[in-house]
């Protein structure tokens, strides 16, 4: 336990000075933040947090005329395996470039007679065979027709090759190509992540491939349906280590050619290979060996210790929660310097960016820990489901991300049961997302495969509608269903497709099949009937309950009620909604809204636990009582009763410009036991003013050092940053989940020393509060109650 300090008079009376001297920085401030705050948030193609735009400049349309010019493989031809070779050089040619070569025979079968084969390849140069770009040979006994000419598609991305005769349907063939490809730092395929380590340049090779770049590493069918059984070598320097999905078969000494175990049948979208001099850490479980992977420093820093112990415990719940065993024999996990995502679940070597894997219990953020937690429990859901059984096409993308988003949260809880981390699904999902669905241009979850088929319209797809919307909608299919029936369903579906790929109504199917056979299940619909109100229309009701005269309405919600909705809706955007509730206190049974309009009985609080992916209005009595019930007592309903009720305040406020409903004394919901986790709606914001502190009262910029974006999908280089150089920087937190003593935190370091600046920071955070308008309900007592760490986590409070 630290020791706790008392601050003396004179030194807060020093501070106010300088708090009173920066008072016009902070206005400043203000405007700065907003103008910050603008520019991430239109921030294209953020995965967890933002939303990416349609709108493209008009263009001429390009019509297809030969199979070639379509984004979509024909159907002709079926991967079954792979053997790649890969050398990439991790010093730079005589050009100052840094390359790989590589080679790869895909031996595929013939489902219908052709004479071309279209393959995906992009950014190769290939080695020319007698002017061609491959080798053709058969597999079997068959004749195998010649060559006729070969060539390269940049706008499709294709290698396509026209045969003199054609290919007979159910032949095996092998395709042999030869190329050299740019180990670039672009992020993209099998590229290049350079950082430092004791002030020496070191490059790691590594690899991105989803959705659409492992063509840019091999020429491959490159589509996620084309699973296939991939053989990899590679080749690479003696002091350093050589990793991919499959477990190391055979090195020799010193280690020079590393060749894999074949893979599972898989998707090209979730190969990765990386050539690094990094070191491990590692563990197992009965048939599970667990390594988590960084550079040497980090690991000698005991940064990857947290992984690899949660790890384990979140793989066995996965193991139960899915009935099927974990489907590798080994799951490594590495933390790299430069990634873009904030992690990728390659089956058996996920990568993460270093602040989404490694923690240091010295100085990381507890939310930084927080989020080390999620991301791998949202990375292991995935080795089940979306890699063991994986959707079809990219259209139905918001399923696979959806669901882990969502269970993630179970996972994460598995492993850290004190956390109450469950709570923070409707934080980082449903409330974030609600915002984002309210918007008349918002969009369906589910699009038509032939609306996703251009590798930016693919991209595109990575939204917070895909992530946020699709694991709010899955929770509350989870919560009318039951956990236990959503499980064996779940299960049932995984099982069933185990290796094979699927579309959406497959999990609908087998979620059904577990509602039949749970007797006095009771839901109104079928799974499929209630799920596509949800899933192929946009946006979300708001479902008005008033007391006075018994009625109970839904309405589309829209935060500028006179926004025009352009897009039409076959279900008129009305939902069939399972509505929770309670009156007096008492959980009541669950209430579902099949019309427009129902008259009901007393309503007191519905939507509890939000539950529901909508949003409640009441008539005014009704809001009244609620207040003055929370001001009694605010855990009459679950932890976010009071955060959610403000929050549907101020958004019916925004939205219905009701004065009214403003003027309610919202301060009686005022409580100085709040619980942390309401209030962490407003840490983003408080954790940004301290960025903005940072750089403009003490000169140092820290916005690229703290408590880092785990699910964008932005560029982000994270060259010399970990979350062990924190060391020097001021860091604004406020907890999102429960800490045992309650208390809302400001953290603060700056050379672990406490100085006059590490004051200003503390000083300032009510300052800010009101100055971003934070509500009183959020700054209460509790803001004065800081607990300042230096070195050993000392504590402070006044
Ligand atoms: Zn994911």
């Amino acid at each position: 336990m630290g020791k706790v300090y008392h601050f003396s008079k004179n030194a807060v009376l020093g501070t106010l000075v300088l708090a009173v001297t920066a008072l016009a920085t902070i206005i400043a401030l203000s405007v700065a933040y907003h103008k910050e705050r603008a520019n991430n948030q239109s921030k294209p193609g953020n995965g967890a947090s933002g939303t990416s735009s349609t709108s493209a400049p008009p263009t001429t349309p390009f019509t297809p005329k030969v199979p070639w010019d379509y984004y979509r493989l024909p159907k002709g031809l079926k991967p079954e395996s792979y053997n790649v070779n890969l050398w990439p050089r991790l010093k730079p040619n005589s050009d100052g470039l840094y390359i790989f070569t590589g080679n790869s025979t895909v031996v595929f079968r013939c489902l219908k007679d052709t004479d071309l084969i279209i393959i995906h390849a992009n950014k190769l140069n290939f080695t020319n065979f007698k002017g061609m770009h491959a080798k053709l040979s058969s597999h079997h006994e068959e004749a195998v027709p010649a060559l006729q000419k070969s060539w390269l598609t940049a706008r499709t991305e294709y290698l396509v090759v026209q045969l003199q005769s054609k290919l007979k349907a159910g032949a095996m063939y092998a395709l042999h190509t030869e190329f050299m490809g740019e180990l670039a730092d672009d992020l993209e395929g099998f590229y290049r992540s350079e950082y430092l380590e004791n002030g020496l340049k070191k490059i790691v090779a590594t690899s991105q491939m989803q959705p659409t770049y492992a063509r840019q590493a091999f020429p491959c069918f490159d589509e996620p349906a084309m699973k296939a059984i991939f053989n990899i070598t590679i080749i690479h320097d003696p002091d350093t280590v050589a990793l991919s999905n499959g477990k190391e078969k055979s090195h020799g000494v010193p280690v020079k050619v590393t060749t894999f175990e074949p893979t599972e049948k898989m998707s090209t979208y979730l190969l990765a290979f990386i050539v690094s001099d990094f070191i491990s850490i590692e563990s197992s479980t009965s048939n599970i060996s667990i390594r988590i992977w960084a550079r040497r420093t980090a690991i000698d820093n005991r940064q990857g210790d947290y992984a690899l112990n949660v790890t384990k415990p979140i793989l066995q719940f996965y193991e139960k929660y899915y009935s099927s065993n974990y489907p590798l024999s080994k799951s490594d996990q590495i933390a790299l310097p430069d990634f873009n995502a904030g992690a990728m679940e390659n089956w058996g070597l996920v990568t993460y960016r270093e602040t989404a894997l490694l923690y240091d219990p010295m100085l990381s953020s507890t939310e930084n820990k927080e989020k080390v937690t999620n991301v791998i429990a949202h990375e292991l859901a995935h080795m089940w489901f979306g890699n063991l059984v994986t959707l079809h096409w990219w259209n139905d993308l918001w399923l696979n991300e959806g669901f882990a988003s969502y269970v993630e949260y179970l996972g994460a809880d598995y492993a850290e049961p004190t956390w109450n981390i469950k709570d923070n699904n409707i934080l980082n999902d449903v409330q974030k997302v609600l915002a984002i669905d309210a918007l008349a241009s918002s969009h369906p979850l589910s699009r038509k495969e032939e609306e996703v088929s251009k590798p930016a319209e693919i991209s595109e797809m990575f939204n917070s509608i895909s992530y946020n919307k699709g694991a709010a909608v899955l929770r509350m299919l989870s919560e009318f269903l039951t956990e236990p029936v959503f499980a064996r369903g779940l299960s049932s579906y995984l099982n069933t497709f185990a290796f094979k790929n699927t579309v959406y109504t497959d999990l609908w199917d087998h979620l059904q099949q577990a509602v039949d056979n749970t007797p006095g299940l009771d839901i109104p619909r079928s799974v499929s009937e209630i799920m596509n109100r949800w899933t192929l229309q946009m946006g979300f009701p708001v479902v008005t309950v008033d007391t006075q005269t018994g009625t109970v309405t839904q309405k589309h919600f829209l935060l500028d009620p006179d926004s025009v909705v352009g897009r039409p809706s076959q279900f008129n955007y009305t939902w069939f909604i399972p509505i929770k509730w309670m009156k007096n206190g008492v959980d009541q049974q669950q209430y579902w809204l099949l019309d427009k309009t129902v008259s009901g009985e007393e309503w007191v609080l519905a939507n509890t636990n939000v539950s529901g992916f909508f949003r409640v209005n009441y008539d005014l009595d009704n809001w009244g009582r609620l207040l003055s019930q929370l001001n009694t007592n605010h855990q009459v309903s679950h932890v976010h009763g009071c955060g959610s009720i403000y929050k549907h305040i101020i958004r019916h406020c925004s939205a219905n410009k009701n004065t009214e409903l403003s003027q309610l004394d919202q301060s009686e919901c005022r409580n100085d036991t709040a619980e942390p986790v309401a209030v962490s709606q407003y840490s983003s914001m408080l954790v940004h003013s301290c960025v903005l502190l940072d750089k403009y009262v003490l000169g140092m910029d820290t916005s690229n050092s703290i408590l880092p974006s785990t699910g964008g999908r932005g560029r982000h280089l994270e060259q010399n940053r970990t979350p062990l150089r924190h060391g020097n920087k001021c860091c604004l937190f406020l907890p999102t989940f429960k800490q045992p003593d309650r208390k809302i935190s400001l953290v603060c370091y700056l050379n672990n020393k406490i100085t006059m600046k590490t004051y200003i920071c503390i000083i300032f955070a009510p300052l800010l509060i009101k100055t971003y308008k934070i509500p009183a309900f959020f700054a209460g007592k509790w803001i004065k109650k800081i607990i300042f760490h230096q070195n050993k986590a000392t504590s402070l409070f006044f």
